[in-house]
């Protein structure tokens, strides 16, 4: 079945780690349930999740993270069917912003800061594209 991807970012309600390992760890457990597959990017105060899996399975996900108060500010950067995922291997895997490689991270700051809400979306897409292959070089060092 032809997957559907979903991208949005978010503000985090409090920066504390605790919390990012609490979502994280339901949701690492509700998506092999579920099929869904993804990225989520912590940044000091953002979050851009990347979701991947069949419709109703990404659109029922969504709905719920769209009711947790542990963000704000959702903004949907792009959702559609997609040839194949670029995380089918993680349940949802953690990229903390600050581990990307700087030389990939200056072209996606604005005024030297990470916005996602002001990147073009095919910015953000590439973004995750490009840690989609970490191991070509996006992170660390
Ligand atoms: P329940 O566990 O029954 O909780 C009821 C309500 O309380 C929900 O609105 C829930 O969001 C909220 N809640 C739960 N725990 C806390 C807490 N510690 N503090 C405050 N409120 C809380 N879930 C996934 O299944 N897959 C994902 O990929 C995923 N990604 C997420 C990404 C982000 C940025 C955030 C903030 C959350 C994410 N979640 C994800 C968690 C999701 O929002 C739900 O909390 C989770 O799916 C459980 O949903 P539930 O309806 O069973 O809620």
């Amino acid at each position: 079945m032809t997957p559907t991807r979903l991208i949005f970012s978010s503000t985090r309600a409090d920066p504390s780690p605790q919390t990012v390992d609490s979502i994280l760890r339901v949701s690492r457990a509700n998506n092999v349930r579920d099929g869904v597959t993804g990225l989520l990017i912590v940044g000091e105060w953002q979050f851009v999740q990347l979701l991947e899996g069949d419709r109703a399975s990404v659109s029922r996900c969504f709905l719920r993270i769209t009711r947790d108060p542990r963000h704000q500010d959702r903004q949907v950067i792009s959702t559609g069917d997609v040839p194949h995922r670029l995380f089918a291997d993680h349940s949802m895997e953690r990229i903390d912003f600050s581990s990307v490689r700087s030389s990939v991270l200056q072209r996606y700051l604005i005024n030297g800061a990470f916005e996602p809400s002001r990147m073009p979306h095919v910015a953000i897409e590439q973004f995750c594209r490009e840690l989609s292959e970490g191991g070509g070089g996006a992170l660390h060092g």
